[in-house]
C-alpha cells in the first residue's frame, strides 16, 4: 500500500513521545528549539560579496577543511563533516571567509549530501563566474552510523567538478592539484 505523506507536515510526526520529557523540558525545549531555528536562518541568510581584479590572477584559490554540520533530511538525524572547495578564477574574487559562509548556509537545513554539494558549487559558481569550481564533501552520517547498517568509521564523499577541473586545458590538471592539497593536512 502507498502511503500518502506529501499533505502531512513532517512537523506533525514528533520524533521523540511527549511523555518522554521532563517538566522542564517539556515548558522550556519549544522555546529553544525555535532560538536553534532562528539561529539557523541567521546562517543562512549572509552577503557573497565579491571585488573585481585587475591582474590576471589565474592561479587556483583553494578553501579546505570547513568543518559543518547538517541534517539528513531522510532520518533528521545529524551528518558532520568537512568540505573542501577551489576555483580557478576569471577576474573576480570574493573573501575567504564567504566560501566557509557558503557552506554554512547550506548546511543549515535537513539536506541530502549530494546535493548540498551541487547546490554549493552553484551559488559559488553564479557569483564568481569562475573558469572552474570543484567543491568536494567528506561526511559521517549519524543514519549510517548510530542506526541502520551500523557502520562506525563510515564517510561518504561527494563532488561536485566544473569548468576547467573538468575540461582542463592541455598541461594543466587542477584536479589533481587541488586533491593534493586535500591530502596534504
Ligand atoms: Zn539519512
Amino acid at each position: 500500500m502507498v502511503v500518502e505523506m506529501s499533505d502531512e507536515k513532517i512537523v506533525d510526526k514528533p520524533f521523540f513521545d511527549n511523555d518522554w520529557f521532563d517538566e522542564e523540558s517539556k515548558e522550556n525545549t519549544p522555546r529553544r528549539i525555535e532560538g536553534y531555528k532562528e539561529e539557523l536562518e541567521e546562517r543562512r541568510d549572509f552577503k557573497f560579496t565579491t571585488f573585481e581584479i585587475d591582474e590576471d590572477y589565474d592561479e587556483m584559490v583553494s578553501i579546505v577543511n570547513i568543518d559543518f554540520m547538517s541534517f539528513c533530511s531522510h532520518h533528521m538525524l545529524p551528518f558532520r563533516g568537512t568540505a573542501h572547495v577551489a576555483y580557478i578564477p576569471n577576474g573576480k574574487l570574493c573573501g575567504a571567509s564567504k566560501i566557509p559562509r557558503t557552506v554554512d548556509k547550506f548546511a543549515a537545513r535537513p539536506q541530502i549530501q549530494e546535493v548540498m554539494t551541487m547546490e554549493i558549487a552553484d551559488y559559488i559558481e553564479e557569483r564568481l563566474e569562475p573558469r572552474g569550481i570543484m567543491v568536494m564533501i567528506e561526511a559521517e552520517h549519524m543514519c549510517m552510523t548510530e542506526r541502520g547498517v551500523n557502520k562506525d568509521n563510515t564517510s561518504m564523499i561527494t563532488s561536485s567538478i566544473r569548468g576547467v577541473f573538468r575540461n582542463p586545458p592541455e598541461g594543466m590538471n587542477p584536479r589533481e592539484e587541488f586533491l593534493s592539497m586535500i591530502d596534504r593536512r
